[in-house]
């Protein structure tokens, strides 16, 4: 693959993904370890990212839909593959046959793929999902639906073509440190160890798998531990939790400079005329833009760093290009390399300056950016996501 030719590029540090889930691991203790790897493992490479948990010995995946479980069955990913969304009940012969452990979120559903289950002749592997405040899919258990709600269960626990190995929830704030946020997942938690309770002491089904920790839970909170935990954002290095955890970011975006210019004080720079210079300014265009995953709301109010220091970026963003401000860095030559972010530009201070989260940014990425995989130093795979 030669395709560095526009010259930017993710770099994923798959050293810095073994380390992370190392000392995840040390950190969880005895529980069991489910990766999250849905949206091609937020933007790194769902494949790769998950050969080397399954490397490394990691007891889970998740992902949200059948077809990123299918690309990890393609690419030789044998370990168990949790999907946390809905698939068609068509589907449910698929998942059987390989070896796909599905998220069941309701009763009508539940019913549904246990028929078809039976139909195929199979057994489908499902785990419940509880809704204890996160109000998108699952059993709803809070209040008056509590009865209700477990009878459900229950009622999963015994459907002849449902095998349940599990139980699981979601936080909706386990990442917010204020009181009012941390009173709501501990309520969320507390409703849910009664939920299992009630279940297991009502259906007597053991349920193998009971897990709610995400990358806030898994960080802040050991009580929520369970039997297994299921951080995302935490395994790439992302977001204050990892930063305290002495995780290290997995992806580094880079680009290069492609262009330098000077230009007269008074020059207006790019689209919109929203920065003008005041100066002789030295100007940097580097082949990265909004339709490689820059936010263009970042326009004029970030900065990149360069092997000599920040470089600000000026004037509005462009789909392919950007331009930034190298008057003060003259050591910055054409074909030098920007970090984007990773290493040493956080993208935690680029998502805070875009009024978003680490998520969103590494997300974004798109599919023209080359991913670059290392290991030890060296180069070990490459992947662009066009098609030619
Ligand atoms: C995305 C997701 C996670 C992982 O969340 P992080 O905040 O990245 O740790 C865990 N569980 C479910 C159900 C999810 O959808």
């Amino acid at each position: 693959m030669e395709s560095t030719l526009r010259r930017t590029w993710a770099e994923i540090d798959l050293d810095a993904l073994a380390h992370n889930y190392s000392v995840l691991r040390r950190h969880v203790g005895h529980a069991k370890f489910l990766g999250v790897v849905k949206a091609d493992a937020y933007g790194h490479g769902a494949v790769q990212v998950s050969r080397v948990l399954q490397e490394l010995g990691a007891d889970y995946l998740a992902v949200s839909s059948i077809d990123e479980a299918m690309e990890l069955r393609a690419n030789g990913v044998t370990m168990p593959i949790l999907i946390l969304g809905h698939t068609p009940k068509e589907q449910v012969g698929r998942l059987i046959e390989h070896h796909i452990t599905q998220a069941i979120t309701c009763h009508a559903k539940a019913l549904e793929y246990s028929e078809e289950a039976v139909r195929c002749g199979g057994t489908l592997t499902v785990h419940i999902k509880v809704d204890t405040g996160m109000s998108r899919l699952g059993y709803l258990c809070d209040g008056d639906h509590f009865s209700t709600g477990v009878d459900g269960i229950c009622a999963a626990c015994s459907m002849p073509g449902l095998s349940v190995e599990g139980i699981f929830t979601h936080f909706a704030v386990s990442d917010e440190p204020d009181e009012d946020s941390v009173a709501y997942t501990k309520a969320q938690f507390s409703l849910f160890c009664r939920v299992i309770d009630a279940a297991q002491a009502r259906s007597g089904h053991h349920f193998a798998l009971r897990h709610c920790a995400n990358t806030g839970a898994t960080a802040c909170y050991s009580e929520t531990h369970l039997d297994m935990v299921r951080p995302g954002l935490l395994l790439y290095g992302c977001g204050a939790f990892a930063q305290k955890l002495g995780l290290r970011p997995v992806m580094t975006l880079k680009s290069t400079v492609s262009t330098i210019k000077f230009y007269a004080p008074g020059t207006s720079v790019s689209y919109g005329r929203l920065f003008t210079t005041d100066r002789t300014t030295r100007m940097g265009v580097l082949p990265y833009g909004y339709a490689d995953g820059f936010f263009r709301s970042l326009s004029n109010r970030c900065s990149l760093m360069t092997e000599y220091g920040a470089a600000p970026q000026r004037g509005k963003i462009c789909m392919d290009m950007c331009m930034i401000d190298l008057t003060e860095l003259p050591q910055v030559d054409v074909g030098d390399e920007v970090e984007i972010f990773g290493k040493r530009n956080s993208v935690n201070d680029l998502a805070a300056l875009a009024g978003t989260i680490p998520y969103e940014l590494t997300c974004a990425v798109s599919k023209r950016v080359p991913r670059i995989y290392l290991r030890g130093g060296q180069v070990t795979d490459r992947e662009l996501l066009l098609r030619f």
